[in-house]
């Protein structure tokens, strides 16, 4: 494989840590991100470079619109352009309508809605310049897709990722880069914390809970050259919630 570098932001845990992993077992180089657990995203970077691969960390509050540029024009300059990027860092924060903070709704549309402008424009143009193929993921939950109680600024981002992935695909397919998003379900990962966990699983068809590394599986198939002809889709990781 020619050598490909894929950016996943929010990677330093979670979901995110699950992908970077996978991706560089699958033979990519990778930037691994964080906003500012370091040392979390230093161990994830080492575990890569042990696989053989080359890896580097770049952190940034990806609601900070010039951090994000500076930060990502940077390493572009230095090492080029990315062949793919996953958009997965995002928060939560839960509470009824009425209760919501005007704090919690933008909090939550500047880290996940506003994340995707602010990593996907100044990487964009670059991918295009490459005139190679290329691969974008996006984060959606199924909050996105059917609403959920107590998450309507979440719901809101989650919604407009889908949107935005959509159109972005549009405008990238005849450049041979696809975008399509992924929506998990109930994911065990610490984004949980404090949820009442039986009761929801209870609603699961599967009756369990996903892993970091199921959701990582359809990513790492979607940055394959297999997947060259799927884009502007958006594809569950639910257990079959909806
Ligand atoms: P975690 O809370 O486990 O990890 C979040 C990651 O995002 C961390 O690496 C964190 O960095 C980073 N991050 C958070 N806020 C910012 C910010 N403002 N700027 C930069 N980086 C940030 O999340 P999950 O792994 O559970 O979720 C990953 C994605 O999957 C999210 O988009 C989430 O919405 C989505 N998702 C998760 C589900 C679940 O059940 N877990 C369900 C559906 C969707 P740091 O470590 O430095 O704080």
């Amino acid at each position: 494989m020619s050598q490909k570098t894929i950016l996943v932001t929010g990677s330093s845990r979670g979901i995110g840590k699950a992908i970077a992993l996978r991706l560089a077992r699958e033979g990519y180089d990778m930037v691994v991100h964080c906003r500012n657990r370091l040392t979390e995203a230093a161990d994830v970077c080492n575990e890569i470079t042990q696989m053989g691969r080359q890896c580097r960390v770049l952190s940034f509050d990806l609601a900070d619109r010039s951090a994000a540029l500076l930060s990502l024009e940077a390493d572009m300059q230095t090492h080029g352009a990315y062949y793919g990027v996953v958009c997965n860092a995002g928060i939560s924060r839960d509470n009824a309508f009425p209760a919501m903070s005007p704090d919690d709704w933008d909090q939550v549309l500047r880290c996940n809605l506003d994340g995707f402008y602010n990593v996907l424009n100044p990487v964009v143009m670059p991918m295009v310049q490459r005139r190679k193929p290329g691969r974008i993921v996006t984060l959606s939950s199924v909050s996105g897709l059917m609403g959920n109680r107590g998450q309507v600024n979440y719901s809101a981002a989650k919604a407009g990722i889908i949107g935005a992935s959509k159109a972005l695909a549009i405008e990238l397919a005849k450049r041979k880069i696809t975008v399509n998003c992924v929506a998990p379900g109930l994911i065990e990962t610490d984004m949980l914390e404090g949820l009442p966990v039986e009761e929801i699983v209870a609603t699961i068809p599967a009756r369990r809970l996903g892993t970091p590394d199921e959701v990582a599986a359809l990513v790492a198939f979607l940055m394959s050259e297999d997947a060259a002809y799927i884009t502007r889709q958006v594809i569950s990781v639910n257990g079959g919630l909806c």
